[in-house]
């Protein structure tokens, strides 16, 4: 740690048992001794009290297309001030940003520079962005920088959005809801063996997160899984998680399905194949949700938006960018069935 490190006292925690601090913004729910860090690496006790070391360490600022988030039913074709800190409270082994989340927890050492809230949100009004986007590392856990931000940027007029992994407790959600506008919650996988030996964490809460921010919230939630051949993509574990989305958070809830590529720790294995992604579509329609989109294929129809009662195409997209959108008052223009999302 440097002497630099900026002391900002951390959100939701409370005193335990002697110079013990218990941190509850994530699903570890660390119990943290004086001097420790938690989990996440990016929280420390001093003295019994918790403070945060990477709210002056924004290592990621810049504007995205919303579209990549993926967000598919929020502000189409609008451009998101994207920003990151360094750490995370999960360790997947095919991580795709593991160089900014997981070396402050292998080294203990940061990288990034002090932006402060008000620089963050005139950048973003700057490049005409429409919302901010906490992202590419685990938000959850810059969540003081990323409150202070997000109150503004409301103020201001601008969205905010959290790419996740669900490890938010209860306690967290409630503490973002009010500023917070959309969602993509990472479900990974349906087993916890899967989260224990690939995440080093559960499954169960981010199950829970999922079913409380569509019952209790107002954020627009779209979800994620990425297909690991062999680990996550077998017709029985898909059944299973499409049925839990759909009975849980509703049928009108995107569901992206994401194309893996080898990286990190884990490279022992084939891109996934085209077909699986073609059958974990078909699953996830036949479970009932409305609107299932492939991820990461170039050139897949499947990255369209059609209406799920009449069928006619509504938004077409090739990659990031929106080649048409015939949504008209959140409505189907041919049969005027209302497509769920903030267009
Ligand atoms: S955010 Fe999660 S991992 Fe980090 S200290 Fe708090 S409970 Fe632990």
């Amino acid at each position: 740690m440097t002497s630099q490190q900026h002391h900002k006292q951390a959100v939701l925690w409370h005193q335990a048992q002697g110079n013990k601090v218990q941190c509850f913004l994530c699903a570890h729910r660390c119990l943290i001794a004086d001097g420790n860090r938690g989990v996440c690496a990016v929280r420390q006790n001093k003295g019994g009290i918790l403070y945060t070391l990477n709210y002056d360490k924004v290592v990621s600022a810049n504007p995205d297309p919303i579209e990549k988030k993926p967000l598919f039913h929020f502000m189409p074709a609008s451009r998101s001030f994207s920003i990151a800190t360094m750490g995370c409270n999960f360790r997947c082994e095919f991580c795709q940003n593991w160089q900014i989340s997981q070396a402050v927890v292998e080294t203990g050492e940061f990288e990034g520079q002090a932006i402060s809230p008000e620089q963050i949100v005139s950048a973003a009004i700057g490049d005409g962005c429409k919302s901010i986007s906490y992202t590419y590392t685990e938000p959850t856990i810059f969540m003081e920088l990323a409150a202070d931000c997000g109150k503004l940027a409301k103020q201001k007029g601008l969205k905010n959005v959290f790419v996740s992994n669900g490890y938010l407790t209860r306690e967290a959600i409630d503490f973002a809801a009010p500023w917070l506008d959309a969602i993509n919650v990472d479900l990974k996988a349906f087993t916890e063996d899967y989260y224990r030996r690939l995440c080093k964490a559960k499954l169960q809460p981010v199950l829970e997160t999922i079913e409380y921010i569509a019952k209790h919230t107002n954020v627009w939630m779209e979800t994620t899984t990425l297909l690991l051949p062999n680990e996550n993509d077998s017709e029985e574990e898909l059944k299973r998680l499409t049925e839990f989305l759909v009975t849980k958070a509703g049928p009108d809830f995107p569901w992206h399905v994401s194309r893996f590529y080898p990286q990190y720790k884990y490279t022992n294995s084939q891109p996934t194949p085209s077909k699986s992604l073609q059958r974990a579509y078909q699953i996830g329609k036949q479970a009932g949700l409305r609107y299932v989109y492939l991820g990461n294929v170039p050139g897949s129809k499947d990255e369209n938006t059609y209406c799920y009662k009449c069928g006619n195409l509504l938004v077409e997209r090739i990659g990031y960018t929106i080649a048409s959108n015939k949504i008209k008052d959140s409505k189907c223009p041919n049969c005027s069935a209302k497509i769920a999302g903030r267009w």
